[in-house]
C-alpha cells in the first residue's frame, strides 16, 4: 500500500508543527535539519500543519510559523500555501482520509470503538494506581464493543503486547517493554484524529522517508510501530534530535523557561545566516573544527552521522559570536544600508553626512557584532558626535584617566594653550576633508609626544566627542575634517574661558 505520488526512492522530509503559538529555537532547528537533509539529497521538504487539537490552537500561528521559516530562507516544496501533489497540507482538511483508514482498521477488527465514559476510565486508572500497576487500557478491553459510528473514540487493538525493537538513525537500536504498548486512540469523539494516527497516515501519503523530530516522541514509538504493522507499511527512518537545554545545561528549554519567539532575534538585528549557523551547531557538528558556515555550506556538510545524542545548550553569546562572523561577510553596501536604516534623520541633516559615513562605517564594522548595537549607540549618544557638536562639561576635558598620568595637578586652565596649539597645527597643515587618520596623526604626533600624549590626545578627543570613550582623536579628526575639528577645539577653548 503506497498512495504517495512522491517517487518512493526520493528522500522526502517534512516539518509538521502544531499551530500552538510562536516558534522557538527547538522547532526551527528541527525544520532546519529536515530541510538541510532534503536539500543535500535533492529531495523534497514538506511543510505540514498538524492542527487536529483545536483546543490548543493559537490564532495566527500558521502565519507566524511560515514567517519564521521564511526569515531563515528555509523554503518548502509542498505546503499549505503552495499546495503540492499530496494536498491539502493542513490536517484539519484531511479528515476524510483519516476516516477512511480508521474505518478500514475497524472493518478488519484491528481497531474498535471505545464505549467507556470518562468517569469509567478514571475509575480504571485509579484502580491501577491503588494496585501500584501501570494503567493499561488493553486490560479493560470491552468484550463486545459497539459498531464504530464516529461518535466514540476509536482505539487500535494491540495484537501482540511484545517487546518493541527499532532503530533510530541517531540513537541507534532502541527497545521498550510491553507496557509501552496500549490500545491507543486513533480517532477522537469529535471526529478529529489523534497526532499518533494522523501523522502516520500523512507520512504514508506524502512519501516521507525520514522523520526528523524531537526526543519526546521516542516513548510513543512502540505505538507507532504497532500501527505501521496494522497498516502493513514499512515505517520511515526515525531521526531523533537531541533536546535543546537552557543556558545552564540542566533543563530542557521550553516556552515556559524563557524560550524566545525566533522572530525576536530578527527584530534584534541578528542575521538570518548567523541564526542558521547557530542553530545548526546546537546538536550537530561537522566532525572537524570548522564553525562558520553559510547555509549552502551547511547543507553540503550536513549528515545524520554528525547529529549528537546528547542535549545541546542554548548559548546566546555564541549566537552573538556567529553574528559577528557573518557580519564580516556582508558587502560594504549591505552593511551600510543596514546601519543607515538605524540612524535617525537628524544625522542625515549634516551636509557632510555621506562623506562622514565612509569614515564611520569601518569603525562600526569593527565594533558592532549585531545591528541592534547601532540602535543602542544612537540611544546612548555614542554616534551623535560624528554629526553634531557635543555638549559637555569642561571638567570632562580633564577626566580621562590616562591624561592625568604624570599630570595629576593639571587644571582645565592648563589645557587652553594646549588646545590652541593643536588648532594652529591643524590650520597650518595641508589636511583636507579626505585626509586619513594617519595623516591627521602625523600633523599632531610630535607635539603630543613632546607635551605629553596623555594630556594632549585625551583633551582633544574629549573636545571632539564630549565623551570619555570614543574613537581616537585622529580618526575623529579625519571624519570631521580639519575645519569642523578646529571649530570644536575652539569651542572647548571658549568653554575654558
Ligand atoms: N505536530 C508535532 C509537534 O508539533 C510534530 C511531531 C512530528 O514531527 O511528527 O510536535
Amino acid at each position: 500500500m503506497n498512495p504517495t505520488e512522491n517517487n518512493p526512492k526520493k528522500i522526502v522530509t517534512r516539518f509538521a508543527p502544531s499551530p500552538t503559538g510562536f516558534m522557538h529555537v527547538g522547532g526551527v532547528r528541527t525544520a532546519l535539519y529536515a530541510w538541510a537533509f532534503a536539500r543535500k539529497n535533492a529531495g523534497t521538504f514538506i511543510l505540514r500543519i498538524e492542527d487536529t487539537d483545536k483546543e490548543r490552537e493559537v490564532e495566527g500561528s500558521i502565519e507566524q510559523i511560515m514567517k519564521s521559516l521564511q526569515w531563515l530562507s528555509i523554503g518548502w516544496d509542498e505546503g499549505p500555501d503552495i499546495g503540492g501533489p499530496n494536498a491539502p497540507y493542513l490536517q484539519s482538511q484531511r479528515l476524510e482520509t483519516y476516516k477512511k483508514y480508521a474505518q478500514m482498521l475497524a472493518d478488519k477488527g484491528l481497531a474498535y470503538a471505545d464505549p467507556y465514559t470518562p468517569e469509567e476510565l478514571e475509575a480504571f486508572r485509579k484502580e491501577a494506581e491503588e494496585n501500584k500497576k501501570p494503567f493499561l487500557y488493553r486490560n479493560h478491553r470491552p468484550e463486545n464493543p459497539p459498531v464504530w459510528d464516529g461518535n466514540q473514540p476509536l482505539r487500535l487493538k494491540i495484537q501482540d503486547a511484545k517487546v518493541s525493537k527499532w532503530h533510530d538513525e541517531v540513537r541507534g537500536d532502541l527497545e521498550a517493554g510491553p507496557e509501552a504498548l496500549d490500545d491507543f486512540i486513533l480517532m477522537k469523539s469529535d471526529g478529529y484524529p489523534t497526532y499518533n494516527f494522523a501523522h502516520i497516515i500523512d507520512d504514508l501519503y506524502m512519501g516521507v522517508t525520514h522523520i526528523f523530530r524531537a526526543d519526546e516522541f521516542i516513548s510513543s514509538t512502540p505505538k507507532f510501530l504497532a500501527l505501521y504493522e496494522a497498516l502493513e507499511i514499512d515505517p520511515p527512518k526515525f531521526v531523533t534530535l537531541p533536546p535543546i537545554m537552557g543556558p545552564d545545561g540542566k533543563k530542557k528549554l521550553g516556552k515556559r523557561d524563557g524560550a524566545k519567539d525566533i522572530l525576536t532575534y530578527k527584530d534584534e538585528g541578528f542575521l538570518p545566516d548567523a541564526m542558521v549557523n547557530f542553530l545548526a551547531f546546537i546538536g550537530w557538528n561537522p566532525g572537524d573544527d570548522r564553525e562558520v558556515f553559510t547555509p549552502a555550506e551547511f547543507i553540503q556538510a550536513f549528515d545524520i552521522e554528525g547529529i549528537q545524542k546528547a542535549g545541546g545548550k542554548l548559548n546566546e553569546e555564541k549566537l552573538v559570536w556567529f553574528n559577528k562572523e557573518h557580519m564580516k561577510k556582508l558587502s560594504d553596501s549591505t552593511f551600510r544600508a543596514g546601519a543607515e536604516s538605524l540612524l535617525p534623520a537628524e544625522f542625515k541633516n549634516d551636509p557632510a553626512y555621506a562623506r562622514k559615513m565612509s569614515g564611520i562605517l569601518p569603525i562600526l564594522r569593527e565594533r558592532v557584532s549585531v545591528f541592534k548595537e547601532i540602535t543602542e549607540m544612537v540611544s546612548s549618544g555614542d554616534l551623535h558626535y560624528f554629526f553634531m557638536a557635543p555638549e559637555y562639561n569642561s571638567e570632562l576635558l580633564l577626566c580621562a584617566p590616562k591624561m592625568r598620568k604624570g599630570r595629576e595637578d593639571a587644571t582645565v586652565a592648563d589645557l587652553k594653550p594646549i588646545l590652541e596649539k593643536v588648532i594652529s597645527l591643524i590650520e597650518a597643515s595641508s589636511l583636507t576633508d579626505t585626509s586619513t587618520p594617519e595623516e591627521c596623526r602625523s600633523v599632531l604626533w610630535d607635539y603630543a609626544d613632546s607635551e605629553g600624549r596623555g594630556i594632549v590626545l585625551w583633551a582633544v578627543r574629549a573636545a571632539l566627542t564630549g565623551k570619555e570613550r570614543s574613537p581616537d582623536p585622529f580618526a575623529m579628526c579625519s571624519i570631521l575634517g580639519p575645519k569642523e575639528t578646529a571649530e570644536r577645539l575652539r569651542k572647548a577653548v571658549e568653554k575654558i574661558g
